[in-house]
């Protein structure tokens, strides 16, 4: 396989230039490594598939790849780790474009006075927590339920965590960025050279820049800043369970004022039983039977796991006395509340660790949910962001529910509540080795999508399938905000060779390539 519109010969040279820059043993161009770098959770892996990847060890041998790539006119899909499973992994929009694997950048660099880091895209979040409890350093991470990626590719994707500095792409502060042109460029404070204020101080002089390069392509970040939370003195809080899907309304208006005050300063994330049961068993163990899971089962998976049709974990961290009272001020907001149980969570500084997402503990065993339906599991995210009242979230819960019945899919999703927004986060889960299910994957989600649009909800982040079906929906003024993305997309990158149709922004050399 060639990068889109060249040839065998022509290839061959750029890969001989990439060679030349890096080291031959760190361009991959076997079937079995490029397929290292496939979308191994979508329905169909061979729809994505890279030509090669190429790996370079820092900002300078990037700097040469992203010439010769323009020189070449081969694209490159950046990645820091490539573990973005469910939104298409290490794997490209554009089949056969070449992978560029940062994941040998693996420099940490850290202010533990002023709780920042500077970190380079290959650190994962296993390497970042594992280098703060070597040294002791008193500064708690942000992790996603998958926490198998790196925490650049995370937080440039908006990934999200669980504390209170669970928006990760709100903690960023300052870059280092390669433009399609070869230019290194540094936002923020980090434009004056040598600047000690680069991870302090956000904005800088004139335009911000850091925000442009989340979910875009319009550059590679070869560093990027990072705010790191304190260690607390104390995290408290609860699991809420609720017995009723209609809880749901209800419980997003008892939490929502906290949240808007700053009371609860994580985003708490609303969730059905499916999320415990997707990720602990497998649906052979609770029916055989191929249908919608009925109450009898339902009941059942509530039983073992404890929990309602709903679930809440909500966490305050801070001084105790602090979080001792705001913990009574939210607990007493539920007061009369038909709440099924309330398991109170508590760990003060001294406790032996928590050891989970809610104290920034990095896992992976969340991942198991892609087993549900057997087989060679996958799943793909879709996620619309709504206002944050409790009627439209019943609404839209309701909506989804009767699609995912009439698809034949189990209902596994979540509400995470933000300051201002409900992101609604439902898992498709299925069986790749099911051709029967598979075919009903990609009807199911334009159908979600398609309902998502009527209400005018667009989605925060998806899957690279779905890229262009998704910047579609953002419609005001006939695409005017694609037009500007283009523009600005032909102006950094004019040979368009960094990440075509990422987020649905297509360079002039491919926009016809648009779904
Ligand atoms: P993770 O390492 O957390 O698994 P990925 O490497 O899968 O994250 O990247 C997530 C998304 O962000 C991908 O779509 C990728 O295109 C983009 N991305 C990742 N790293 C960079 C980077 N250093 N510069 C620009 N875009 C990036």
């Amino acid at each position: 396989m060639t990068p889109p519109g060249i040839s065998g010969s022509q290839f061959a040279a750029a890969l001989k230039a990439f060679g030349a820059a890096v080291g031959t043993a760190n361009v991959f161009v076997s079937d079995e490594d490029v397929l290292a770098y496939a979308d191994h959770y979508s329905p169909d892996e061979t729809k994505h598939l890279p030509s090669a990847a190429v790996a370079p060890a820092n900002a300078d041998e990037v700097q040469a790849i992203v010439t010769l790539a323009a020189e070449h006119k081969v694209p490159l899909w950046p990645i820091s780790r490539g573990k973005n499973f469910g939104y298409g992994g290490a794997a490209p929009v554009q089949k056969g474009a070449v992978v560029l694997d940062l994941s040998r950048m693996k420099k940490i660099e850290i202010d533990v006075q002023n709780g920042t880091v500077l970190l380079e895209p290959g650190v994962g979040f296993f390497d970042l927590y594992d280098y703060l409890q070597e040294r002791k350093i008193p500064l708690w991470l942000s992790v996603p339920g998958n926490s198998w990626g790196s925490v650049v590719g995370n937080a440039l994707d908006r990934g999200v965590g669980y504390t209170s500095y669970g928006d990760h792409a709100a903690r960023i502060c300052g870059m280092e960025v390669v433009l399609g042109t070869g230019e290194i460029v540094r936002t923020g404070m980090g434009a004056m050279a040598g600047s000690p204020t680069w991870q302090l101080y956000r904005n800088g002089f004139g335009p911000g820049w850091d925000t442009m390069f989340c979910q875009s392509n319009f550059g590679i970040v070869t560093k990027m800043g990072l705010w790191l939370m304190p260690e607390p003195e104390a995290m408290l809080g609860f699991d809420f369970e609720f017995d009723k899907p209609d809880d749901l309304g209800w419980a997003i208006d008892t939490l929502m004022p906290l949240r808007k005050q700053g009371i609860i300063q994580q985003a708490p994330s609303m969730g059905n039983w499916l999320r415990s049961a997707a990720v602990m068993t497998t649906r052979d163990q609770w029916t055989k039977s191929p249908g919608p899971l009925d109450e009898t089962v339902i009941t059942a998976i509530r039983k073992r796991f404890n929990i309602g049709w709903w679930s809440v974990q909500v966490r305050t961290y801070g001084p105790l006395e602090i979080v001792e009272a705001t913990v009574k001020h939210i607990k007493n907001a539920f007061n009369g509340r038909p709440v099924l149980d309330i398991k109170p969570a508590r760990w003060v500084r001294g406790d032996a660790a928590e050891g989970s997402p809610m104290s920034g503990v990095p896992v992976s065993f969340p991942l198991a949910n892609a087993n549900w339906f057997g087989g060679r599991g996958g799943h793909i995210g879709y996620s619309p962001v709504l206002p944050p009242s409790g009627d439209l979230a019943m609404a839209q819960f309701k909506r989804t529910y009767d699609l995912y019945q009439r698809f034949g899919m189990d209902y596994h999703a979540s509400f995470a509540m933000g300051e201002r927004s409900l992101t609604n986060v439902n898992q498709i889960l299925f069986n790749r080795n099911n051709p029967e299910m598979m075919q009903r994957v990609d009807k199911f989600f334009h159908a979600l999508v398609e309902d998502a649009t009527t209400k005018r909800y667009g989605e925060y982040r998806t899957h690279i399938d779905y890229m262009d079906l998704v910047a579609s929906v953002y419609d005001f003024n006939n695409g005017a905000q694609r037009r500007l993305n283009e523009r600005v997309k032909d102006a950094l990158d004019p040979a368009g060779i960094i990440a075509p149709g990422k987020s649905g922004i297509w360079p002039k050399a491919y926009r016809g390539d648009r779904a």
